[in-house]
């Protein structure tokens, strides 16, 4: 038996994307152990309206204010759920004292307010929205350590990373005797794809993930290895380490799903089936474990596990993103800006694939990194970088307007 004040009570941001509804997928599996006290989303009334009436939510709220309407006018049945709209909404539900937990699973800039303000309200923040983390550094990290809040990396290589380290050593890699990180990546569904093959590809092969079933965003980040390049970044702040401690190694299997070196040789791995419902149910029931529904791994089937290096020059972005890093200051939330606007005009089919990390360095050539002393440091830049990623987006298009791609 659980006593009731185990029971975690959740506040999930970004309910109706891929990493909610995994969420809530092993939520519904632990009714003794977890509950919901707020759902957030964009603007997906349909889809919102129907995780309400299964969770009933205390509070909802849509970022978008017209969905927000529409949420309150679809949920009149249900008395029990105050719909509120905008970054004000999810800041609320995020530091609010009836849920002592918060997935931060919006995706990109926009869920940096709302992280933070689980991460300064001091509550079990589970991070799967790694954006808000490379744009903030380490402001975000001298917030956790202010609040005393517990940051939990959903990311499954960092929740690998997590469970290969002794708990209380997790920010200190030298006393806890490692040698290196080594961070695994698929490759995406491009890896053995040439330069020239690298123009043609579509958002919907892009979109296509090998081994992962993710939102588009992330997998698009995937595809041009901007998601290691990220997720670099991320472990960076996480484990207070450096880029050149850590070792990505391409892994086309996604099986393990990183791995630490320890100065005795010692290699520890995490292994598990590429499904997110791992990391999340480690990540919610952390330092407990919970069944996650995971099928169990079976090593007979798979037979081999490869490794190879990345190769950044069909895949620029990793490099890309470690420059950032070595730059520092507001250098890496440009990147992510230009990134998330390359990855958006992709998307919308005014960008070549190839063409996403021209844009991401050029941004980072022309907006000058400056001391990301403060959070409106940290806006400015984002803001600089997605309007420098824009106009050159436009001129690209000005160029190519004869020959696309
Ligand atoms: P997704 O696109 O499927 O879902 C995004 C969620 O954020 C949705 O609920 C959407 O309504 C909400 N959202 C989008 N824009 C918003 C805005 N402006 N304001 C408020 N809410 C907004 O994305 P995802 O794949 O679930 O990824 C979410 C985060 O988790 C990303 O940061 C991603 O990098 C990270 N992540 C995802 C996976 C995965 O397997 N999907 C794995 C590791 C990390
Ligand atoms: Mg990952």
């Amino acid at each position: 038996m659980i006593a009731a004040s185990a029971k975690r009570r959740l506040t999930l941001l970004g309910a109706t994307g891929s990493i909610g509804l995994i969420t809530l997928d092993v939520v519904r599996r632990h009714p003794d152990r977890f509950s919901v006290y707020a759902l957030t989303a964009a603007t997906n009334v349909e889809e919102m309206a129907a995780l309400c009436r299964e969770f009933n939510p205390a509070v909802a709220v849509m970022a978008d204010a017209d969905a927000a309407t529409r949420l309150a006018e679809t949920l009149t049945d249900l008395p029990g759920t105050t719909v509120l709209a905008g970054e004000t909404g999810l800041v609320e539900v995020a530091a609010a004292t009836e849920a002592d937990t918060v997935m931060a699973a919006i995706v990109g800039a926009a869920g940096l307010i709302p992280t933070l303000a689980a991460v300064k309200a001091g509550k079990r923040v589970l991070l799967a929205n790694k954006e808000a983390l490379v744009m903030s550094g380490q402001l975000f990290m001298d917030a956790v350590a202010q609040s005393g809040a517990l940051l939990l990396p959903i990311d499954s290589e960092h929740n690998a990373i997590f469970q290969c380290l002794p708990a209380e050593r997790v920010r200190d890699l030298p006393g806890a005797g490692v040698r290196r990180i080594l961070l695994t990546a698929s490759g995406g569904p491009f890896r053995n794809h040439t330069l020239d093959m690298l123009r043609d590809v579509t958002p919907a092969q892009a979109c296509k993930h090998p081994n992962w079933s993710m939102g588009q965003k992330i997998s698009v980040d995937s595809a041009t290895l901007m998601n290691k390049g990220l997720e670099l970044i991320e472990a960076c702040w996480l484990f207070n380490t450096r880029p050149d401690q850590i070792e990505v190694h391409v892994h086309p299997e996604s099986i393990i799903h990183s791995m630490v070196e320890y100065v005795d040789g010692s290699v520890l791995a995490q292994l598990g089936s590429p499904d997110m419902r791992t990391p999340i149910a480690n990540g919610l029931a952390w330092p407990e474990r919970v069944d996650a529904g995971v099928a169990p791994l079976d090593l007979f089937a798979l037979g081999r596990f490869h490794f190879e290096r990345p190769d950044t020059d069909r895949f620029p972005c990793l490099r890309l993103a470690a420059e950032a890093f070595e730059a520092g200051g507001t250098a890496p939330a440009v990147l992510n800006a230009a990134n998330e606007q390359a990855v958006a005009a992709f998307l919308n089919g005014e960008l070549c694939f190839a063409d996403i990390p021209v844009i991401i360095e050029h941004a980072l050539a022309t907006v000058p990194a400056r001391a990301a002393d403060d959070f409106d440091a940290i806006m400015a830049a984002d803001r600089a970088g997605r309007d420098e990623a824009q106009a050159q987006i436009q001129r690209l298009n000005g160029r190519r307007s004869l020959t696309p791609c």
